[in-house]
């Protein structure tokens, strides 16, 4: 058979491009091509971390991820240092808050840039609108199809072709069909990172942002929490806090979510503090009786559930039942969780290919077959560890396949 590529990488985004510069670096002469469905590279890359690009977490460690493929841990560790790897590209990164890496530029373009430049700089090539469709393993290699009907023949290949998550649609029945036919065990995608649907959510709440303590108490008893900015939308809850929270959510009657609004004070904190407010402004509309404490909708809110007539009285004549009860609702203010969001609105996805080996990434049942990023079965928390995995399994991968053509040279 005559060879397209010694090595092919399926999926020319983050973490195809990373095994692409990987690859070229253990084997500088090694010929390597990139499939990608897409007009571009690495469109993705270009909406993380709302435009930004939160590219990795200086607090990585194996505890943020839930994974089916053992041993996934040593890539993580051989792998650790995002910050070096986007240096040697000539990208300038910055920590900020709870660990989150970002370029200093502040620009997802920025970290595109240096990926496209590195690539084509490795004399990798490129093909796009290459959909690909099936990989099927001959004597002394693979031969790999696309939707167009065109061949490669490749050494070794990588798949890389991420999840349906932040998508439209699933693009990819056939290319997963045809690697489950060969053996491979594949767990079915869904959402994971996404916002969680919620009942009854007053409609004054859409649009605000709250610091919040949240829980999602699940109908066993089990309850998560997570700190950090909420966002209300129209019937749903979003945010770092509740996307990581989702995580935990499997579409279970009876769950809920528990907010504390008011996560710096105590029940009996926030009770004097209304109660000093009904002396200092007893004159005011009751319906301002909270807006030195959190957002006026918020308050609002708030008061409207816990005291009757609220527009027609004053802050003076609230009474101290009502003042506990509204204590009481700032520090578990509870909605019921509906659902969670579907792929469009994920961020990523659990499931993928898991029959791996943990080391080098390599199939367990296909010799000369790697896969990295999402379409494998690891998932992690908002913050930078997703993105990680995507360069950490991609230079992996990478790696091992342009190690082993050395170890091959009959090939
Ligand atoms: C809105 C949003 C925000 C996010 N923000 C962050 C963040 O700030 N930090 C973070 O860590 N993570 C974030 N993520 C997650 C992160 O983007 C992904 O984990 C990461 O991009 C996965 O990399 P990947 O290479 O596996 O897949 P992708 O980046 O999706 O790349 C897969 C590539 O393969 C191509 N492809 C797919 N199928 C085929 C095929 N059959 N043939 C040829 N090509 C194919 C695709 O077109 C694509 O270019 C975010 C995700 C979304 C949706």
């Amino acid at each position: 058979m005559g060879i397209d590529a010694d090595i092919l990488i399926i999926g020319a985004g983050a973490s195809g491009m990373a095994a692409a510069i990987e690859a070229a670096g253990v084997s500088p002469e090694a010929k390597i091509l990139l499939l990608e469905r897409s007009d571009r590279a690495g469109r993705k890359i270009l909406v993380t971390g709302n435009g930004r690009c939160n590219l990795s977490n200086s607090g990585i460690d194996v505890s943020c991820y839930n994974s089916a493929v053992s041993g996934f841990s040593d890539v993580m560790e051989r792998y650790a240092d995002d910050r070096s790897f986007f240096r040697k590209m000539g990208l300038v990164t910055r920590e900020e808050r709870e660990g989150r890496i970002y370029p200093y530029s502040g620009q997802a373009s920025s970290v595109l840039d240096a990926l496209r430049f590195m690539v084509s700089a490795s004399g990798a090539e490129t093909v796009y609108g290459a959909q690909v469709t099936g990989i099927l393993p001959q004597e002394n290699g693979f031969t790999v199809t696309a939707e167009d009907g065109s061949e490669y023949s490749a050494a070794k290949v990588i798949v890389a072709a991420g999840s349906p998550a932040g998508a439209h649609g699933f693009a990819n029945r056939k290319l997963i069909s045809s690697l489950i036919s060969q053996g491979e065990g594949f767990r079915e995608f869904s959402p994971a990172l996404a916002p969680l649907m919620v009942r009854d959510l007053p409609a004054q709440l859409k649009g605000t942002r709250v610091q919040a303590d949240v829980t999602l108490q699940l109908p066993d008893g089990r309850r998560e929490t997570a700190s950090g900015e909420v966002q209300f939308g129209s019937g749903y809850v979003s945010g770092i806090c509740v996307m990581d929270l989702s995580r935990e959510y499997n579409g279970e009657k009876g769950a809920f979510l528990i907010m504390d609004l008011c996560p710096d004070m105590s029940c009996r904190k926030i009770a004097e503090f209304i109660s000093e407010v009904t002396v200092i402004r007893g004159n005011a509309d009751a319906s301002t009786a909270l807006s030195g404490l959190m957002q006026k909708s918020v308050g609002e809110m708030i008061l409207k559930t816990c005291c009757d007539d609220l527009y027609r009285r004053k802050t003076g004549s609230l009474t101290s039942k009502e003042i506990e009860n509204v204590s009481e609702l700032i520090k578990g203010y509870k909605v019921e969780v509906a659902g969670k969001g579907d792929f469009r609105n994920a961020q990523i996805c659990r499931g993928g290919f898991s029959g791996l080996n943990g080391e080098t990434l390599e199939s367990a049942v296909c010799n000369g077959l790697y896969f990295c990023g999402e379409i494998v079965d690891v998932d992690g928390r908002c913050g930078g560890y997703n993105l990680h995995w995507a360069w950490a399994s991609g230079r992996a991968a990478g790696a091992s396949a342009a190690s082993s053509l050395k170890k091959t040279p009959e090939q």
